[in-house]
């Protein structure tokens, strides 16, 4: 499985080969990848069999919505784990939303995957290869207007990134530097892990950061994010800042939308006052109910009430689509209703 070794060591898998034989290789796998291993066309046949199985997990489930525009996969590891993808597609943007983590430990009270627990950590090359996956799909199959490539990859399906930085950051290297993804085409999406945000500031690339804030005062969001008890708002901030400082990039906060939660008047204006200070773009989500959530979704009207109450105070904010709503593609819906919960059940 070549995408579970480092890149930058792909001849040990191919010794007694000459070196333009592990190029080729990298060029297949990162640079122009292809869905299964006989697309290699300029490996011999005995080449592409050394390197065994192409993907390190096998495709469980595939569904497509939106008129072909929304594809979700659902990968499965050989050791039960799930990973999830998602890729929507727009006329001149090519979205892929990728898992992190099989699971996720930190328990937003609304989240399916937080619903679910953690299973384990996923490695830098099964984060890379459902981008590989995406590239190859878009290139070889592709979607009716969308271009034929990936134009960014958001760290929004399953998992906290921040809570598993080290195999993150060498995934992002990996799409970075070996892919050719420019890294402000990369969103790092984070429920606030404060120490992950400053530590991220720190590398060299200029990747975009997304905070799912959903609460603008601790008690609120302590009751909804319970991870804001260790890191709580005033802390949060302050590293958004700060990367903000080091970064130039401007920062979004995802704000997902709850009846009678965090869809009134008084937040709006504490998100403002946040949104303000931090010069960040707001996008509001209507809640995908998951079986589990005690929560429900605003309505269409509280969500556009609650975005001109905040542009009324001066703020971006945009009404995100809720692609993928047929096929439950959000936040570890898809492994929910497989049935199989992967790792530990
Ligand atoms: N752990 C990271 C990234 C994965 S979650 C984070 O929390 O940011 C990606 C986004 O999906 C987050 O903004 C999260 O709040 C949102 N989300 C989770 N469950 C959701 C649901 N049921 N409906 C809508 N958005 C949800
Ligand atoms: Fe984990 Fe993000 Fe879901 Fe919270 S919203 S449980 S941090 S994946």
């Amino acid at each position: 499985m070549p995408y579970l070794h480092p890149p930058e060591r792909l001849d040990e898998l191919l010794e007694g080969e000459p070196a333009y034989r592990v190029d080729q290789l990298r060029d297949w796998l990162y640079r122009t990848p292809v869905l299964s291993g006989q697309d290699m066309t300029n490996l011999p046949a005995a080449v592409r069999e050394r390197l065994g199985l192409l993907w390190p997990f096998q495709v469980e489930v595939e569904q497509a919505a939106d008129g072909g525009k929304t594809r979700k996969w659902l990968f499965r590891a050989p050791d039960g784990a799930a990973i999830e993808s998602v890729l929507m597609g727009y006329p001149r943007r090519a979205t892929l939303c990728i898992s992190s983590q099989a699971g996720c430990a930190l328990g937003c009270t609304f989240c399916a995957t937080g619903q679910f627990g953690f299973e384990r950590h996923l490695d830098p090359g099964e984060i890379t290869a459902q981008v590989a996956y995406a590239q190859a799909f878009l290139r070889q199959v592709g979607m009716p207007g969308t271009p034929d490539h990936l134009t960014n990859v958001v760290f929004m399906g399953m998992g906290e990134p921040l809570a598993n930085y080290t195999r993150v950051r060498e995934a992002m290297r990996r799409m970075i530097e070996v892919m050719g993804l420019s890294a402000r085409s990369i969103t790092v999406s984070t429920v606030g892990i404060v120490p992950g945000i400053r530590r991220l500031a720190d590398e060299p690339w200029p990747a975009s950061l997304a905070v799912s804030l959903h609460a603008a005062d601790d008690e609120l969001r302590g009751s909804l994010v319970p991870i804001n008890r260790r890191y709580p708002l005033q802390e949060l901030e302050a590293a958004a800042a700060h990367y903000l400082e080091k970064k130039r990039r401007r920062l979004s906060i995802e704000w997902t939308m709850m009846e009678g939660v965090n869809d009134t008047v008084d937040q709006a204006g504490k998100l403002a006052a946040i949104a303000l200070r931090l010069r960040a773009h707001v996008n509001l989500i209507a809640l995908n109910p998951t079986p589990l959530t005690e929560q429900r979704a605003s309505s269409e009207s509280t969500v556009k009430g609650f975005a001109r109450e905040l542009r009324r105070r001066g703020v971006n904010v945009t009404i995100r689509d809720t692609r993928g709503r047929a096929i439950d593609a959000a936040c570890g819906q898809l492994r929910l209703l497989s049935g199989k919960p992967g790792l530990t059940p």
